[in-house]
């Protein structure tokens, strides 16, 4: 193999250049108004990120985690609740449940997608359940039909962590309009990212996007007035005017993912029988592609690691998400859960690699990945 320049596992350069002059007025417009708390630009980008997802308010928080522990707290979960939630997901979605007092429940996954098994998630409904939290995991939706009937057969709200799906869609629906509300994060890898930290809770309900104004600003819901114990994790002024000017390239940005992900899907049919294969997309065009998820599996000669540092050794870099389940975490012993609990998130994690997947990345580079992968192998 000599690929002579380097593959990133993700290029931002790619989508900021087109707008840097625009995003760098946008910062200057608020340097100049000077409204840097709560300003103009998050009331717009609020308004305009809600709609897009096909739903009424956005509340802009300081960061996913935020949007998943105060978004749970506004639903009006907490201590005494029981909430089921996928334990191969990012950290963050089990620390805002911990956050927002409630008892966190975690179930397995299903192989073929890496998404909620609703099964074991019914298997783990006790009287104390109140919500469970489908986490849109790399880009694509858990089935919302699925989730709606199981919420209402169970009388359970649904809280989505669709900090992976902003723009996805499934059967009708966007990612996070779902359920009673939901988290994003604007980290800047993600599909909309912002240029540090930022988050947003997205919902239909006024009364519960009026307790998240609260929430986010000290519980107060006028100046110097507090009727809950709050806290502050406001989206900075200066975050929502870029992520106004990105926001209308988001979909462009979507689909340019999709077609990478049509490209490897289609160059990886000739390392099935080796053991290679992508995760199963079962929303077409739907799935927004935060990542593009490979398993190496029997009959592949070498294993995940070793695959993944020969690929890093000639320039190609990789991710894996997550390497270990969130019951395994050493933070949270405590819940109880041993090796052997999940063993379908456990098999997964040591299977799983990320490849090299953002806007703009070109079919050259995409088959460079692939047939260095190939040449692993034989
Ligand atoms: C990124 C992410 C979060 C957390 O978002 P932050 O903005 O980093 O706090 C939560 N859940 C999932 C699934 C994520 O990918």
């Amino acid at each position: 193999m000599n690929i002579t320049t380097t593959i990133p596992f993700v290029d931002l350069h790619l989508q900021h250049q087109p707008i840097q002059t625009q995003m760098e007025e946008a910062v200057r417009g608020v340097i100049q108004r000077g409204d840097f708390i709560l300003g103009k630009a998050v009331a717009e980008f609020e308004a305009a990120f809600a709609s897009d997802s096909g739903v009424s308010y956005g509340i802009g928080v300081a960061s996913g985690t935020d949007a998943i522990a105060l978004g749970l707290e506004a639903c009006g979960i907490g201590t005494g609740d029981e909430v089921i939630l996928p334990t191969n997901t990012f950290i963050a979605t089990l620390i805002g449940v911990i956050r927002a007092g409630a008892k966190p429940i975690l179930v397995d996954c299903d192989p073929q997608t890496a998404l909620i098994d609703l099964k074991a998630a019914e298997k783990a409904i006790t009287p104390q359940t109140k919500a469970i939290i489908p986490v849109h995991l790399y880009g694509q939706m858990v089935s919302p039909r699925q989730l709606r009937d199981f919420a209402d057969a169970h009388n359970l709200i649904i809280f989505e962590d669709a900090a992976q799906a902003h723009l996805a869609e499934r059967e009708g629906y966007r990612g996070g309009s779902v359920g009673k509300a939901a988290a994003f994060s604007f980290y800047p890898s993600k599909n909309l990212g912002a240029l540090g930290d930022g988050g947003m809770v997205i919902t239909n309900d006024e009364a519960v996007a009026q307790k998240m104004r609260s929430l986010r600003n000290y519980g107060s819901p006028r100046k110097y007035y507090h009727t809950e114990p709050g806290t502050n994790s406001r989206l900075d002024t200066l975050q929502a005017a870029v992520l106004n000017i990105k926001l209308p390239h988001l979909a462009d940005w979507n689909s340019s993912r999709n077609q990478a992900a049509a490209k490897y899907d289609t160059l990886l049919e000739a390392l099935r029988s080796m053991g290679i294969f992508p995760m199963q997309n079962q929303s077409g065009k739907g799935h927004i592609y935060h990542l593009y998820v490979v398993r190496i599996t029997e009959p592949c000669p070498l294993d995940r690691q070793t695959i993944q540092d020969k690929l890093a050794a000639i320039g190609i870099q990789t991710g894996i998400h997550y390497p270990i389940p969130c019951h395994l975490q050493p933070a949270f012993e405590n819940l109880g859960y041993r090796m052997g609990d999940f063993p379908q998130a456990e098999t997964l994690a040591q299977e799983i690699l990320s490849l090299p997947m953002y806007p703009g990345i070109s079919d050259t580079q995409i088959h460079q990945v692939v047939d260095a992968l190939h040449s692993l192998c034989v």
